[in-house]
């Protein structure tokens, strides 16, 4: 795989800290490489920002933000320009693909489908924008006018995590531009290529200098500051759940607003009377699409008992049909790991899972070139299925954020909701039935953010996304998440001052 020339270009200049309007470099001079996880080639070369260039980035986004140059624009206005950056990206689809790719090893038509997604969510919010104007407010006295009006919030920190890099970066990007907020972005360090790019967009359309700033850098040096800094106003976080909690204490110091999306561990239910061949095939994507790295996956599949060993052994046999590969191997269904780190912890919690008596059904290990060509170069696992398990086991509990699934059976309906719900976590959820009413029923009682009935993973722009329980604060995504960057703020005003009274006049 080579690089197309102005890729090279682009992203292998250093100076990728963009702040006031302009990239520079870190100011320690730090840089890191940024390699391929699917080949090892490294593909990048960015500036490796640390606390000061934060500080200073949200220096620039505080600054522009009280001098009302965006913020105090209109929200027409700014939905405008939205609509335009949702234009631009359709123009550089591509390239803003590769570069997707070159950082995730994600298959090129993944990447592809991103950016038509993370069009969409430039044009959904550019067409909320300026929607609502705030509402009245009926005091119960004529000679009030009570109003309620929608204002930005202010400084928004944004931080990232390294699955869908752009995707989660415009899930907060747009609604914030469309409220008024600056921002700062720290998307995860492993993959910030997009972000790079998005803010050539941003600038390239005209976004006044300080409004969109970029720290290119790790959480502890670049991102740790972002939660804690008196001059933001909102931390906006989607990562893990470890890292959420830290994020919340730091932010806690000056009583900021918290957005967290975090982590899921996400039951997919699947009753007898289900159409068989639809939910198998849909529990294999909702496991093993991504290798199993997003945060809605259907990790834990609970099916009925007389349908489970029919049920196991068709997902076994296509889990193990399912063909690794590299980002633009044609054949490849799915794709490598992030890094050799995250490969180890994918692996030690199947390892965890044997050691407790759980049986691996396939899967269960790291490919190598010996299960298709190429694959030593990457970060590749199996796709794994285990079953035997039982709750209290860490594969059943904790996220393992790979291409790794457990099954658990159930008998009646109670008991089907009661393991659902069963989880710190509470992000998605799946029901399959041909019964609508004991479909209707069960989505229900999930307690999961999203629940789909006989589908898997699809999502909307336009409905809102997060999660219950330890899967995260606040939404993403609908009138709620442009929501999460605006202020109400109460005007009351009386239109015939009286004395009141209240005291007396001695
Ligand atoms: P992570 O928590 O390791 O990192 C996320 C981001 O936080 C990165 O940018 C990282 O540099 C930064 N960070 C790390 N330590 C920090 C600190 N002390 N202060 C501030 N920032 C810090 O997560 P990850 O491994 O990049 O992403 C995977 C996780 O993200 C999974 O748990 C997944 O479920 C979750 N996720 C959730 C959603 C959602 O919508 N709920 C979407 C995508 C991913």
């Amino acid at each position: 795989m080579s690089l197309p020339k102005n890729m090279n270009e682009r992203l292998s200049g250093g100076a990728t800290v963009f702040i006031d309007g302009a990239f520079v470099p870190a100011i320690s001079g730090k840089t890191r490489q940024i390699s391929c996880p699917a080949t090892g080639e490294v593909v990048a070369l960015v500036s490796e920002a640390a606390q000061a260039d934060s500080e200073a980035a949200i220096a620039a986004a505080r600054s522009a933000f009280d001098s009302g140059i965006w913020s105090g624009s209109t929200a027409g206005q700014r939905g405008e320009f939205l609509l335009k950056v949702a234009d631009r990206l359709a123009e550089r689809k591509e390239e803003f693909a590769l570069a997707e790719t070159l950082d995730t090893g994600k298959r090129i038509i993944e990447s592809r489908l991103d950016m038509d997604d993370i069009i969409a969510c430039f044009r959904y919010f550019g067409k909320l924008a300026g929607n609502d104007a705030g509402r009245l407010v009926d005091a119960g006295d004529p000679n009030v006018l009570s109003r309620i009006a929608y204002e930005p919030v202010g400084v928004a920190a944004m931080i990232t995590p390294w699955n869908y890099p752009l995707l989660q970066a415009a899930w907060k990007i747009a609604p914030a531009l469309a409220a008024g907020c600056s921002f700062v972005l720290k998307p995860a360090e492993l993959t910030p290529s997009t972000s790079i790019l998005m803010m050539e967009v941003l600038d390239e359309l005209g976004l006044p200098a300080g409004v969109a700033n970029l720290v290119t850098g790790t959480g502890a040096e670049a991102g740790a500051i972002l939660a804690e800094h008196p001059q933001v106003d909102l931390v906006s976080f989607t990562g893990g759940l470890l890292t959420g909690r830290k994020v919340a204490a730091a932010a806690a110091g000056t009583v900021k607003k918290v957005a967290l999306e975090l982590g899921g561990k996400n039951p997919n239910v699947i009753f007898a009377d289900a159409d068989f061949d639809a939910a198998v095939d849909n529990a294999l994507n909702g496991a093993f699409v991504h290798s199993g790295q997003v945060c809605s996956a259907g990790a834990r599949i609970v099916v009925e008992e007389s349908i489970a060993p029919r049920f196991v052994d068709e997902l076994v046999r296509r889990a193990r049909a399912i063909r690794l590969g590299g980002p633009f191997d044609e054949q490849a269904e799915t794709g490598a790991l992030i890094s050799a780190d995250h490969l180890a912890k994918v692996d030690a919690y199947v390892q965890a899972g044997i050691a407790e008596g759980a049986r691996v059904r396939c899967g269960g290990r790291a490919a190598t070139d010996a299960d298709g060509a190429g694959l030593d170069a990457g970060h590749f696992y199996l796709p794994t299925v285990i079953d035997q398990v039982s709750q209290g086991m860490s594969v059943v509990t904790e996220e393992a954020f790979g291409p790794v699934v457990t099954v658990e059976t159930f008998e009646t309906e109670d008991e089907a909701v009661a393991i659902a719900n069963d989880t710190i976590y509470g992000l998605a959820g799946a029901v399959w039935s041909q019964d609508a009413s004991r479909a209707q029923r069960v989505a229900n009682r999930l307690r999961h953010g999203t629940v789909w009935i006989n589908d898997f993973h699809p999502y909307l722009p336009q409905a809102e996304w997060g999660g219950f329980g330890q899967s995260g604060v606040g939404r993403e995504l609908g009138p709620t998440g442009l929501g999460e960057y605006q202020e109400a703020k109460h005007i009351y005003q009386n239109l015939d001052p009286q004395v009141t009274g209240w005291f007396s006049e001695k």
